[in-house]
């Protein structure tokens, strides 16, 4: 290990203790260079990996998302056209029309999931991010964070491209199906939200949250 190695590590702050998500064995986490990755002692189970720009990278896959968000919801999704009649479709416009057919539980669930949690999952990192890195973290940047991580899951975009995709098999022999740039962007948008998700190492945010002085701003 070379000089520049030990500066670079030791320019790291250390990050205190981690519990093992698989043996619960709780254990302290040395300083890591670059794509290094800490498994536990007892299980082998990865802990931490440190990634080199992983905030940065993150950001820019979140801004790039908040973009493809935009204009997905800017046109229509799909357009059905038959017997001279046209039917568009965009996000908001799926749960809508469940209201207007008195599914309300389920047109709830689609604007939950399709809109409202992809909306506030990319302004809410994108928030969070920014604030990380112009050094403004202030006493609800923590619980912000926290409530994104318990409401990742709940986005499922990936459902709905599923359910666009079958009904463009099933309607395809008795409508002419016209694709909006809004779903092409919609496909890249989940393409970002996966990279975001892979990218977004949550242990470096708590690192850079907890190393800040909180309740500064
Ligand atoms: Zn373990």
């Amino acid at each position: 290990m070379n000089s520049n190695n030990l500066n670079h590590i030791a320019s790291i702050p250390p990050i205190s203790r981690l519990a093992c998500p698989d043996c619960d064995l709780i254990q302290t986490i040395p300083p890591l260079a670059d794509n290094e990755v800490a498994h536990c002692i007892r299980c082998g189970t990865t802990l931490f990996k440190q990634q080199k720009n992983s905030i940065n990278r993150s950001l820019a896959f979140a801004i790039t998302g908040l973009i493809l968000f935009i204009i997905s919801n800017l046109f229509p999704l799909l357009s059905l056209k038959a017997v001279g009649l046209t039917q568009e479709s965009s996000l908001l416009s799926t749960a809508f029309a469940l209201f207007d057919v008195n599914q309300l539980l389920l047109g709830i669930v689609i604007l939950l999931t399709t809109f409202i949690f992809p909306a506030t999952t990319l302004l809410g990192t994108i928030y969070i991010l920014m604030q990380i890195k112009m050094n403004r973290i202030n006493c609800y940047t923590a619980p912000l964070f926290r409530f994104l991580r318990s409401t990742d899951a709940w986005g499922m975009l990936e459902i709905f491209l599923l359910a666009i995709l079958v009904a463009v098999v099933k309607l395809g022999d008795v409508a002419d199906m016209i694709y909006g740039v809004s779903l092409y962007a919609f496909c890249l948008l989940i393409l970002s939200l996966s990279l975001l998700s892979y990218s977004l190492n949550p242990q470096d945010v708590w690192n850079k949250l907890r190393d800040s002085n909180g309740c500064s701003g």
